[in-house]
């Protein structure tokens, strides 16, 4: 752990300092020296001095109470008197700059209790007021004394001057947050500062957040911006998924279990059978801007230049300009009243492709304002692309990647290895998929748990999460095939969004799991063929994970296994109160 980070003590340890259990198991796990004296954790050198202070104090008053008895002169002192004096001072010093020096000086700006009484009082907030500690207390130099005053009393002995200036800028304001990139050329001490300046701020602790450990660079103008650390999530693999005649292992970003274990015991179903199969049935990211007429004529009159096939390939020459990538295949329009919704679909090679297609987009309306001046450009986008809302048109057309996947499980293995009859899941499909779904409203919602696996690759693989929302729609089928005695299982997944070059993708760990998959960045020889192969493994592994959850509601496992794999039998409530 970087130094400078150990040594940052948030400001709830300072409730607890000397008294409390969960302080001192602070200071043993984040071996929190005191700052001066003796080099041992805080709580020993306290204890130290207090029994130096009161084994002092008994032997000089018991000397004292000899002396009178004697009629000695109180001056005359024998050497082990000088070196219980000397103690006594040492051990009175020690405690006054610890204890009383600290209580006087705690809010030397004056500042510190006018805030709290603006501030909302959260339980946190209150107990610190009464208890905080001093930067005098921790031996914090005097240039550090203003910011330990503020709030949030995170005390940073150790911080270089410059962190500890520009901290307490942004804590007070005069500089923004976001600026400390381009301050330090150092994105990790960009971050660390970051998250310093906002426990300060909140009076809230990060203990937890990790913040070493990680390519703050990678991430800069692309991924986060102001990062104070990352969340971990843990990996874990299912497969060998067998898939067009290839094994693949998929790497699952998770914290829900049985979701692994599950997905695994799809795979196992599938490769026992023989394997799945897939087939890409369309490839292209979509954007709609909106514009606006004076008149639905007008409107009209744009709609219908659009959709005539002759002028096709002047306006995919404007689109293709932007990129080696990005290749116009598609315009429809959408009219609403003076409005029209213009919804271009291309192409984007291994890119998930919305920077891409947005470029595109802008060059295409450049040049359509030039034979339409009167268009107003509303917005470049006018939700009807549509990208991360529930929305029939990615449904019924398809947006990114249109795959399905397909396998036939045999009577056997699901018997002996899904532990039920083809019979069952047939008909559990058909009422809970299709009628269930259908009842529900349900908007390409006609399957078990599509999202979950998706959700749990695209975190793997550095997607962009948020587009789990229409790359989960999905409608799973299942038949009885072979006279009735193996079951032909298949997914429908219209709008897949995935990249295997920018955004998360490029990231160290993301890119790693891509590698295990083989689709790493972009394809040399054949262009998006990366992206396209990502797709297929996300649909076959939602076709692992439908066969898995549809067999445990058939044969009534599912609360059994969500018992055992997603329960911990730690108990939770002293785990809240020990954390
Ligand atoms: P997105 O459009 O998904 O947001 P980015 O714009 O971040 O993606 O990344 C795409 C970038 O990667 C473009 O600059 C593009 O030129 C480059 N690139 C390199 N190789 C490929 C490839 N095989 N397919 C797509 N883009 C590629």
């Amino acid at each position: 752990m970087d130094d400078r980070r150990r040594r940052v003590i948030p400001h709830y340890a300072s409730v607890h300092i000397c008294s409390s259990e969960p302080l001192r198991r602070y200071n043993q796990d984040c071996s929190v020296i005191a700052p001066f004296s003796l080099p041992l954790p805080m709580y020993l050198t306290d204890a130290v001095f207090f029994t130096l202070l009161f084994s002092v104090m008994y032997y000089l008053l018991h000397r004292w109470r000899d002396k009178i008895s004697t009629s000695t002169p109180l001056h005359v002192v024998n050497y082990s008197e000088i070196a219980a004096i000397v103690a006594f001072v040492a051990s009175v010093i020690y405690l006054l700059r610890f204890y009383g020096i600290g209580l006087v000086q705690s809010d030397p700006d004056g500042i510190g209790n006018d805030s709290w009484e603006r501030r909302d009082e959260s339980p946190e907030r209150s107990i610190d007021r009464t208890t905080a500690l001093s930067p005098v207390r921790r031996n914090i130099p005097m240039r550090s004394v203003r910011v330990a005053a503020y709030p949030a009393q995170i005390i940073t002995a150790s911080l270089p001057e410059e962190d500890e200036v520009v901290i307490e800028s942004v804590v007070s304001g005069r500089i923004p947050s976001y600026s400390l990139e381009s301050k330090f050329a150092d994105c990790t001490r960009a971050a660390s500062n970051h998250k310093d300046a906002l426990e300060r701020v909140t009076a809230k602790s990060l203990q937890g957040l990790p913040l070493d450990a990680f390519d703050y660079e990678s991430t800069l103008g692309q991924c986060c911006e102001m990062p104070i650390g990352y969340v971990q999530i843990p990996v874990g693999i299912a497969g060998p998924m067998l898939l067009d005649g290839n094994e693949f292992s998929v790497p699952m970003a998770t914290t829900e279990g049985c979701l692994v274990a599950s997905t695994n015991r799809g795979f196992k179903a599938i490769y026992l059978s023989g394997g799945a199969t897939s087939v890409l049935l369309k490839d292209g990211m979509t954007r709609a801007p909106v514009v606006r007429f004076g008149t639905a004529k007008r409107a009209s009159d744009l709609k219908f230049f659009l959709e005539e096939p002759l002028n096709f390939e002047t306006l995919a020459s404007v689109f293709n300009k932007s990129s080696r990538f990005g290749r116009l295949q598609r315009i429809q329009c959408a009219i609403a009243g003076k409005n029209l919704y213009i919804r271009f679909t291309c192409s984007t090679g291994d890119a998930m492709g919305m920077n891409m297609i947005s470029k595109g987009v802008q060059n295409v309306l450049d040049y359509l304002q030039v034979d339409f001046p009167d268009m107003d450009v509303i917005g470049i986008s006018g939700n009807y692309c549509s990208d991360k809302k529930p929305a029939a048109v990615n449904w019924i057309e398809g947006r990114g990647k249109s795959v399905v996947c397909e396998a036939i499980i045999s009577d056997e293995v699901v018997k002996k290895v899904l532990k039920t009859t083809v019979a069952s899941l047939v008909e559990l499909n058909m009422l809970k998929n299709l009628t269930g779904s259908a009842i529900a409203g349900a908007l390409g919602g006609f399957n078990a748990h599509a999202s979950n696996i998706v959700s749990a690759v695209y975190l793997a693989t550095g997607q962009d999460p948020a587009q789990n929302i229409e790359s989960s729609h999905c409608i799973t089928m299942m038949e009885a095939v072979n006279d009735g005695k193996d079951l032909h299982v298949s997914v429908t997944m219209p709008s897949i969004e995935v990249g295997t070059v920018g955004g998360g993708a490029q990231l160290a760990s993301q890119s790693a799991c891509l590698n295990l998959l083989g689709v790493k960045g972009a394809n040399k020889e054949l262009a998006g063929s990366n992206a396209r192969q990502l797709a297929k493994i996300v649909a076959s592994s939602v076709l692992a994970g439908e066969l898995s959850l549809m067999s445990a509601i058939a044969a009534g496992q599912l609360v059994k296994s969500h018992m055992k794999y997603n329960r911990s039998s730690k108990d939770v409530s002293t785990m809240a109160k020990t954390a």
